[in-house]
């Protein structure tokens, strides 16, 4: 494209709050076949929110929330987010969100006094956290986590388990000194706009795929809430540029859609990065294009605004 062509293009960008990094990701989004989406925060809102939580083995669940919060306070995972944020509530208004508005007026409710604390704090990128609370290891996270330390998932958390993936939420393990104690299950509801873009897109004849490093079960329900038929689920972080390579090899043009500091390997991968939303700062240094207004309705604007601008000069 003209240089003039190009600056045009991106003023046009800028009044739907895209960013575009260069005349060169400009031209190579009209050549896009597949546009791989991240699951947690760029088709779903990525407001998780806890919905139910079981204990097995008697513990008191006050107790067993604080510890798991506890476990998940330094994670900057939306995940922990959420159940931090539950637990706090129970722990202050017995669970009810009714209560939330009267938030200021409980004492202490600003720090972090009523948690634990956990020493030794690890996260394992894709599978969940670790740390030592009360002089017992506690592990928070999913089916991996709990089977790389040999933590058995008895049938009765496993049903449970399969119950919340097949309705589209994460199931969280939780660990106490490696036996299993209690499942969360945690949604995060879609984006609005994200069934009528995946409906576009396929107009447009490209084809979405959905990458995510949630578990089959889950993937599989949101995909299809969605419109998105093909999936690739329990992908590691590491993982998901390989995910863009596979999709490459045959000279295909790949856009990646995604915004935590996970998808970052993946948005330097594919032929064209868009970071969506407020987005991690890693997320949008990685990306050739940054979708400011967080709204999926602006990969087909991109995709739009392309091909008329490559056509235009030609
Ligand atoms: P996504 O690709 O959907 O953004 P991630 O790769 O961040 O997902 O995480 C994949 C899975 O790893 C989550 O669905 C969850 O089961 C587990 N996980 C990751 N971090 C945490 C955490 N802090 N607490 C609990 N589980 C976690
Ligand atoms: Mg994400």
């Amino acid at each position: 494209a003209t240089p003039t062509a190009v600056m045009v293009a991106t003023g046009v960008g800028a009044t739907h709050g895209i960013l575009i990094k260069g005349g060169d990701a400009l031209e190579r989004v009209q050549k896009v076949k597949y546009v791989l989406f991240d699951k947690t925060g760029t088709l779903t809102q990525g407001k998780a929110a806890v919905t139910s939580a079981k204990v097995f083995n008697g513990i008191d669940l006050g107790q067993f929330l604080t510890i798991v919060a506890s476990a998940e306070a330094s994670s900057e995972h939306p995940l922990a987010r959420a159940i931090v944020d539950y637990a706090y509530h129970f722990h202050f208004f017995d669970g009810l969100p009714e209560a939330k508005a009267g938030a200021q007026n409980v004492k202490g409710v600003n720090s972090s006094s009523w948690l634990y604390d956990a020493l030794d704090f690890v996260a394992f990128p894709g599978k969940g956290v670790q740390s030592v609370i009360n002089g017992k290891k506690v592990l928070v996270g999913n089916r991996k986590l709990m089977a790389e330390s040999g933590v058995a998932v008895f049938t009765q958390a496993e049903n449970y388990l399969v119950e919340l993936e097949e309705n589209a939420q994460t199931g969280i393990l939780v660990a106490l000194d490696d036996s299993l104690v209690g499942v969360l299950g945690v949604a995060d509801r879609l984006k609005r706009e994200a069934a009528v873009v995946i409906e576009g897109l396929k107009k447009l004849d490209v084809r979405p795929v959905m990458v995510t490093g949630d578990n089959w079960r889950t993937a599989k329900a949101v995909a299809k809430e969605v419109g998105i038929h093909d999936v690739r689920a329990e992908v590691l972080p590491a993982g998901k540029a390989d995910v863009i390579h596979s999709f490459q090899k045959d000279g295909s043009t790949v856009v990646m859609v995604g915004d935590g500091v996970n998808d970052s390997p993946a948005l330097a991968a594919a032929d064209v990065g868009m970071a969506i939303g407020a987005g991690t700062d890693i997320a949008i240094e990685a990306a050739d294009y940054v979708l400011m207004r967080n709204s999926l309705e602006d990969v087909i604007t991109a995709i739009d605004l392309s091909r008329k601008t490559v056509s235009r000069i030609r």
